[in-house]
C-alpha cells in the first residue's frame, strides 16, 4: 500500500486544504493499493502562486543549467525503474515486462531528449531589422491521463521545464502514483522551489481550476476528446494557450500486395498494446475485399494467443483494463458491435471464466465491419479490433479518413514508396510505414478532433515557447 497524504507545492510536501482522498485500485486484483489527496481549487491557487514566483528566476537560467537538472531527474527515474514499472503495472494492468520497457523506459528518454534539445535549440534568429527571440510561455498547467501515466507526464513536464517554464501538474486520479514518485525525484535533485508543483485530485475540481486559472499561461491536456473540449472551453475565458492530445480511431491500411501475415499480425499486436488503452492504437484494420477472410483467419489466430492474465503473471500477454468503468464501457461496445451486425470472430463481452477478479476483457476481433458502425467510429479503448473490407486504394483512403479523429495509423505494401503515397493522403499526425516503430523524438499529435499541437522532439519543445520580435 502506497499512501501519499500530501501535495508537492513550492518545493515542499504540504497538506491539501481539502479533507478527501482517492483510493488507487490494482487493476488485476481489484484491491486498494494506494491513496492520494483529493486536492481542490485552493490548492491549485497555491501551486500557481508558487509557480509564478519561480518563473522569473527559472526563465533566466541558462539552457545548460536547466539541462543539468533534467539529466539528474532522468538519473533518478533510472534508479527507480523497478519501482515505477511495478507501480504502473499494478495501477494500469500492463504486463510487467512491457511496463518496464515502456512505462518506466520512455520517460527516461524524454527527460534526456529535453535536456539535449534545450542546449542545442536556436532561441534567436534575425529577419530584416528584427531579432526574433523565443521565450518560455510562462506557468504551464499539465493535465494527464492514466493509460501511460509517467510517459505522458514526462511528455509535458520535461520540455516545459527545459524551455524555462514552471509547471502545475494534475495527474489522473486513476493512476497517479508514478507522478508522486517523480515529485520525490524532483525534490531529491533540489530543483528550485516552485518550478514543479503537483496537485492531485479529480478533473472537475482540480483540472478545471487549472484550465480556468487566470495566472496560468498555457494548459496542456491529454485524455478524452470530451474532457479536452471542456478544458478548451474553460481555458478560453483567459485566452491561454491550449495544447490537446485527444482520442483516436487509427487505421492499419493493408494494400493488396502487402505481406498479409506480417501486416495482420503487427496490426493485431498494435491494437492490443496496453489492452487497447492507447490513444494512437490502430483499432481499425482495412483489408482488400478479396483478402478479407484470409485476414480474419490470421487475426483470429493472433488474437487468441493474447492470453489474458494479471500484470505480474509471466504467461500474461494481455493485462486487464484499468478500472471497472473502463471494463464496462468496453463490454458495452462489444455488445453494440454484435447488435450492429458485425461478425464476432473471437472474444466477446463476457469476463474470461478463469479470471473472475480483475477488469479483464477478452481479446476481441470483429469482421465485416462497416465504416458507419459505432464500433468503427468511436474510441473503444479496449482490446477490440474492427476489420473493414475495402474495394480499391481510393476506397481504403476514404475509409481511413472517415473518422472525426486523426492521430495514428499504419500502411503496409510490398513497396515502401506505395505505402508512403497512401500515407500522405491519410489525414493523421503519425503513420507507420511497413511496421516503422514509435520514435519518442518525432512529433506526435492529432489532426481533426484528435487534438491540437505536437509533443516530443523539438516540435514538442516549441509548444512551450512564445515568440518576440525586437525591432532593431
Ligand atoms: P478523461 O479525459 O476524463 O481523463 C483524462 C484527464 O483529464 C484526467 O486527469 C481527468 O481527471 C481529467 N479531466 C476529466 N474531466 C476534466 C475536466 N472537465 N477538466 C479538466 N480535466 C478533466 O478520460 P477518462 O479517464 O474518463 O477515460 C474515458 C475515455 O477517454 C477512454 O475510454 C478513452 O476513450 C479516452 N482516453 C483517451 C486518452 C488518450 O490518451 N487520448 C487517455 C485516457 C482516456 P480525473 O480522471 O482524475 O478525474
Amino acid at each position: 500500500m502506497k499512501t501519499y497524504d500530501k501535495l508537492y507545492i513550492g518545493g515542499e510536501w504540504t497538506p491539501s486544504s481539502g479533507k478527501g482522498s482517492f483510493d488507487v485500485v490494482n487493476a488485476s486484483t481489484e484491491e486498494v493499493m494506494g491513496r492520494i489527496p483529493a486536492g481542490n481549487a485552493a490548492d491549485v491557487d497555491r501551486a500557481v502562486r508558487s509557480a509564478r514566483a519561480a518563473f522569473d528566476p527559472w526563465s533566466r537560467t541558462t539552457p545548460a543549467e536547466r539541462a543539468g537538472y533534467l539529466l539528474k531527474i532522468q538519473a533518478g527515474i533510472v534508479a527507480r525503474t523497478k519501482e515505477i514499472a511495478e507501480t504502473i503495472a499494478a495501477e494500469v494492468g500492463m504486463p510487467i515486462a512491457l511496463s518496464t520497457a515502456i512505462q518506466a523506459g520512455l520517460p527516461t528518454v524524454t527527460f534526456g531528449s529535453a535536456a539535449q534539445i534545450a542546449t542545442s535549440y536556436p532561441f534567436e534568429e534575425q529577419t530584416g531589422n528584427s531579432l526574433v527571440v523565443r521565450e518560455p510561455v510562462g506557468v504551464v498547467g499539465c493535465i494527464t491521463p492514466w493509460n501511460y501515466p509517467l510517459h505522458i507526464v514526462a511528455a509535458k513536464v520535461a520540455p516545459a521545464i527545459a524551455a524555462g517554464c514552471t509547471v502545475v501538474l494534475k495527474p489522473s486520479e486513476v493512476a497517479p502514483l508514478s507522478a508522486f514518485i517523480l515529485a520525490e525525484i524532483i525534490d531529491s535533485v533540489r530543483l528550485p522551489r516552485g518550478v514543479f508543483n503537483l496537485v492531485s485530485g479529480d478533473g472537475q475540481t482540480v483540472g478545471e481550476a487549472i484550465a480556468g486559472h487566470a495566472d496560468i499561461d498555457m494548459v496542456t491536456f491529454t485524455g478524452s476528446t470530451q474532457a479536452g473540449k471542456r478544458v478548451s472551453e474553460v481555458a478560453s475565458k483567459t485566452v491561454k494557450r491550449v495544447a490537446l492530445e485527444l482520442g483516436g480511431k487509427s487505421a492499419t491500411v493493408i494494400l493488396d500486395d502487402a505481406d498479409l501475415v506480417k501486416a495482420v499480425t503487427a496490426g493485431v499486436q498494435d491494437c492490443y498494446l496496453n489492452s487497447g488503452q492507447t490513444c494512437s492504437a490502430c483499432t481499425r484494420m482495412l483489408v482488400p475485399k478479396a483478402k478479407h477472410d484470409e485476414a480474419v483467419r490470421i487475426a483470429k489466430q493472433v488474437a487468441e494467443a493474447f492470453t489474458p492474465g494479471g500484470a505480474f503473471d509471466a504467461t500474461t500477454k494481455l493485462g486487464p483494463l484499468v478500472s471497472k468503468i473502463q471494463q464496462e464501457r468496453v463490454r458495452g461496445y462489444i455488445k453494440k458491435g454484435i447488435e450492429e451486425g458485425a461478425t464476432l470472430v473471437t472474444g466477446g463481452p463476457d469476463q474470461p471464466a478463469n479470471l473472475p477478479k480483475g477488469y479483464f476483457v477478452r481479446p476481441t476481433v470483429f469482421a465485416n465491419v462497416k465504416s458507419a458502425m459505432i464500433i468503427a467510429q468511436q474510441e473503444i479503448f479496449g482490446p477490440v479490433l474492427c476489420i473493414i473490407p475495402y474495394d480499391d486504394e481510393d476506397d481504403a483512403i476514404r475509409i481511413a479518413n472517415d473518422s472525426n479523429y486523426g492521430l495514428g495509423g499504419a500502411v503496409w505494401a510490398a513497396n515502401a514508396e506505395d505505402a508512403k503515397r497512401v500515407a500522405r493522403r491519410i489525414r493523421t499526425g503519425q503513420i507507420a510505414i511497413n511496421g516503422g516503430g514509435f520514435n519518442p523524438t518525432a512529433p506526435f499529435g492529432g489532426f481533426k478532433q484528435s487534438g491540437r499541437g505536437r509533443e516530443f522532439g523539438k516540435w514538442g519543445f516549441e509548444e512551450f515557447l512564445e515568440i518576440k520580435s525586437l525591432q532593431l
